[in-house]
C-alpha cells in the first residue's frame, strides 16, 4: 500500500527501532509510547484491521505479541495491556493492522474504559443478537 506509513517502515522507506523480524510479522518501538517499550506487532503484508487479516496470520502476531510481552515482563514490567484499535471511531489512526503491547509500572497516564450499566433486557437481547451473528 504506496501511501501506508507502516509498509513504508517495513520496505525501510522509514526509520524504525524494531524489536522482532520474521518472514511474515514485524515489531518495532511505538513512536509516542504509553511507557518506555510500547511495541507495534504488525503484518508485513498490509491489512487495513484485524478484520481484514488473514486468521493463521493474526494467529502468528498474537504469539509474537505474546513472546515481546514475555521479555518486556522479564525486563521488570509490573504487567502488559496488549491492544488492537479497529477503526477510526475505536481510535486507530494508522490503517495498517497493528497490535499494541504496552508495559505498565503502575503510575502512568494510560486509563482504561470506564463501564456502563445495561438497561432492563438489554444485555440478554445483546447478547442473543451476536450469539446470532456469530
Ligand atoms: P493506532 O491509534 O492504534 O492506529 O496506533 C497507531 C500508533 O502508531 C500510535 O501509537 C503512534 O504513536 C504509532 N506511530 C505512528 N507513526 C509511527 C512511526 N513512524 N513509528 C512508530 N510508531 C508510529
Ligand atoms: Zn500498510
Amino acid at each position: 500500500m504506496p501511501d501506508c506509513i507502516f509498509c513504508k517502515i517495513i520496505k525501510g522507506e522509514i526509520p524504525c527501532t524494531k524489536v522482532y523480524e520474521d518472514a511474515a510479522v514485524f515489531g518495532f518501538l511505538d513512536i509516542k509510547p504509553v511507557n518506555p517499550g510500547h511495541t507495534l506487532v504488525i503484518p508485513k503484508k498490509h491489512y487495513e484491521n484485524i478484520h481484514e487479516t488473514p486468521d493463521e496470520l493474526l494467529g502468528k502476531m498474537a504469539i509474537v505479541a505474546k513472546r515481546i510481552a514475555d521479555a518486556i515482563l522479564k525486563l521488570g514490567a509490573k504487567g502488559i495491556n496488549i491492544g488492537m484499535n479497529n477503526g477510526a471511531v475505536a481510535g486507530q489512526s494508522v490503517f495498517h493492522a497493528h497490535i499494541h503491547v504496552m508495559p505498565r509500572y503502575g503510575k502512568d497516564s494510560f486509563s482504561l474504559w470506564v463501564g456502563k450499566e445495561y438497561d432492563g433486557s438489554e444485555r440478554e437481547e445483546v447478547a442473543g443478537k451476536i450469539k446470532n451473528a456469530l
